[in-house]
């Protein structure tokens, strides 16, 4: 059964059960109130009567007309059980109510009871009262006072109050179904468009949104929750679009350049099988070209196994060393690679401990160096320093180089980007963004700021971890 159905049948039995038990608890206290009015009024008459004749009066005129007022009709008898006076004729059947004006002659106290006397539409209570004589008045006198009264109006009374009754709970029953109805469709309303509309979502198209109709009702809060959860979706599959178009480029980048060696191996190769090897020269010269070139693809295959491994998150054998050490360890090494051609210095810092992996940020500093040295013309010179700010240790390598275009500052630590590619002595453009990988792994960044024609500083910033104040 729909939601809509249930909170309307759930409401309209809560309605209908309400009512009906006012609706009865209302009839039950009229109908008490009703019939002790009758019998009160029946009492107060008979105890009336009997005070009356007790006083040694005979019932006058007036005494009887009071007395019979609102339908209330009086039997006097003596002793023996004869009637002397009465307002209503007794029936012939011998039916005269005799149980209670008998009782209450013998008991000497006021009985009650029921019977049919007076004819009149239901039954009639009767109320006995025994009359003390005054001493010395003479036997055969009056003995009982018995009043009585139908019940028949009250009875007519609750009867129209019953059906006015019924009637009005019925109506009420039959209108607050219709009010939930209609109030459960209108507040599940909103439910119908949020699920056309939720229908209508497909993957393709996760920019569109649920409507919502009021953002503090229950539904609208749901809505926008919903809206919430689409937008972290899209942002997700936007993710992962993109990182699904970098591994691509990736990919097309990584067999462009493992081509351009291929091909020139293959292409000495082939000579050297021609008709090379019949010249020494020619083919000394294909070896050598061979090796470099083969060379170049194991840099290459080194490299994007490098980034690979960083991309899958490869564990960090990290430990405390000192970054000073192994900057000057680095620089050593340029400066054998450069020989001679710029110069390559250690500016100097002191021991700076810090918790990363040596073997990787040793890497770094070789990069950052191999660059400074290659991207600087003869008589420049490279400068490393090393210090700490706050709870980072930084390494600076800074050049007199060819210096960076602006727009192109951010774009070197992109794989496969070479900021000028007509500079022959780049490499694949995958140096730097290896760099930034190791430094994020380590939750640090690498900064740069270049001048065009004047050079490069490159800055390693790492977080120098336990133990740092
Ligand atoms: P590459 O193998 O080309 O050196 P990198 O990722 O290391 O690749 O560098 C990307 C590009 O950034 C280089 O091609 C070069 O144009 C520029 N670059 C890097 N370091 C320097 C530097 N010290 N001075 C000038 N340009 C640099």
């Amino acid at each position: 059964m729909s939601i809509r159905w249930r909170l309307t049948l759930f409401n309209a039995l809560a309605i209908g059960l309400i009512l009906l038990v006012l609706g009865l608890v209302l009839f039950f206290l009229l109908r008490s109130a009703l019939l002790s009015d009758v019998e009160n009024t029946v009492q107060s008459r008979a105890v009336t009567a009997a005070r009356t004749i007790e006083s040694g009066d005979a019932l006058s005129q007036d005494d009887t007309e009071q007395l019979t007022l609102d339908g209330v009709f009086v039997i006097v008898r003596d002793g023996r059980g004869e009637v002397l006076t009465q307002t209503v004729s007794l029936p012939q059947d011998g039916e005269d109510g005799e149980g209670v004006w008998r009782r209450a002659l013998k008991t000497g106290e006021p009985a009650s009871g029921t019977a049919e006397l007076s004819r009149k539409e239901g039954e009639d209570y009767l109320y006995a009262v025994p009359v003390n004589p005054p001493d010395g008045s003479p036997t055969g006198l009056a003995q009982v006072v018995e009043a009585g009264k139908s019940y028949g109006n009250a009875e007519e009374t609750l009867e129209v109050f019953g059906t006015v009754l019924a009637i009005g709970i019925g109506t009420a029953f039959l209108l607050s179904l219709l009010g939930a109805y209609f109030l459960a469709r209108t507040a599940l309303r909103p439910v119908d468009a949020v699920v056309s509309s939720a229908r209508e979502i497909t993957e393709s198209d996760l920019s569109r949104r649920l409507p919502v109709a009021n953002p503090k009702d229950e539904i609208g809060r749901l809505a926008a929750t919903f809206n919430a959860l689409l937008s972290r979706l899209e942002a997700a599959f936007a993710r992962r679009e993109e990182a699904l178009v970098r591994q691509r480029r990736f990919a097309a980048d990584a067999s462009h350049e493992l081509r351009t060696p291929l091909t020139s191996i293959r292409g000495y190769t082939r000579m050297l099988k021609g008709w090379a090897m019949d010249d020494p020269r020619t083919a000394r010269e294909s070896v050598a070209a061979i090796d470099r070139e083969s060379e170049r693809m194991q840099d290459l295959v080194e490299a994007l196994l490098a980034l690979t491994r960083g991309d899958e998150g490869a564990p960090l054998d990290v430990g405390r060393h000192d970054l000073a050490e192994v900057a000057a360890e680095a620089v050593e090494a340029a400066r054998t690679a450069a020989s001679g051609k710029v110069s390559v210095e250690y500016a100097g810092g002191t021991e700076v401990e810090a918790t990363f992996d040596r073997d990787r940020v040793r890497q770094v500093a070789s990069i950052l160096l191999d660059n400074a040295v290659k991207y600087t013309p003869e008589g420049g010179s490279v400068e490393v320093r090393v210090g700490e700010e706050e709870s980072r240790a930084i390494l600076e390598v800074s050049d007199t180089g060819a210096g960076i275009a602006e727009d192109q500052l951010q774009l070197v630590f992109e794989r496969f980007h070479r900021a000028d590619p007509s500079r022959t002595e780049g490499g694949a453009g995958l140096g730097l963004s290896i760099a930034r990988q190791i430094a994020e792994s380590h939750g640090g960044t690498i900064e740069v700021d270049s001048e065009q024609g004047k050079g490069s500083t490159f800055t390693l910033l790492i977080p120098r971890g336990d133990g740092v104040p």
